[in-house]
């Protein structure tokens, strides 16, 4: 299976043995890595090859934790991704709740590395189910990221493994518009190139093996825009 499916977590950390720690343990429990050693070297990456989920320490030398999450927090790009926050005491904990930053969740350090992983894998639940092994449901349309199934009014449906990262991508986020370089850097990774009218050619094949048992198209093509599940 393509590395483009597993969840990609930005380490934003200052100590590079915590940070090396850190990134460690989550490729260990399956996900893509990425590193930043510092807030100005964070945004650029979010900007460049934007992560499902940061986990961001709040002491960090110039820009501060806190500042980088305000900035991702009051783009309307970054706004919905998910920030986890560590903090080196509880009182810090107390002082970054108070200054409303807007993170997702903290987490005190010295943290154990299940805790850790529970509370990503409960942001990531909520943005990328799919990802994680959950369930994702759409009229009546079923995806299973665990076992890769997808049954629609409740018939199994064959889809190829492209045609199946294109779907969970649309119904995790349903009614969003999507334009096909957005799709070419989740389905098909931001390394490899495609060129952008394979994306219409998979499109094509989804759309055939959504209606395999018959049904509507619930696929849209929007004008100059993209394409939309719903
Ligand atoms: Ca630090």
């Amino acid at each position: 299976m393509s590395a483009v499916e597993q969840p990609h977590v930005l380490v934003v950390e200052d100590e590079p043995a915590q940070r090396e720690v850190l990134a460690y343990n989550l490729e260990a429990e399956g996900f893509a890595v990425s590193r930043a050693g510092n807030g100005e070297e964070a945004l650029l990456q979010i900007r460049e090859n934007p992560p499902d989920i940061i986990v961001l320490d709040w002491m960090l030398p110039n820009v501060s934790g806190i500042e980088v999450c305000r900035q991702i927090k009051t783009r309307a790009e970054t706004r919905d991704l998910p920030v986890i926050m560590l903090s080196a005491r509880s009182e810090e904990v107390d002082r970054v709740r108070g200054l409303e930053t807007g993170a997702d969740d903290y987490v005190v350090k010295p943290y154990s590395v299940a805790e850790l992983m529970a509370r990503i894998r409960a942001q990531l639940r909520r943005t990328r189910p799919a990802a994680i092994g959950g369930q994702l449901t759409f009229e009546d349309i079923v995806l299973d990221g665990e076992t890769h199934r997808v049954t629609r009014d409740g018939k199994p449906l064959k889809l190829g493994p492209t045609e199946f990262r294109l779907l969970s991508t649309f119904m995790e986020k349903p009614g969003r518009v999507w334009n096909r370089e957005q799709l070419l850097d989740r389905v098909w990774g931001r390394d490899i190139y495609v060129d952008t009218r394979t994306v219409d050619v998979h499109i094509g094949r989804l759309r055939k093996a959504l209606r395999q048992h018959g049904g509507a198209d619930p696929l849209r093509t929007v004008r100059g825009a993209g394409y939309a599940l719903g």
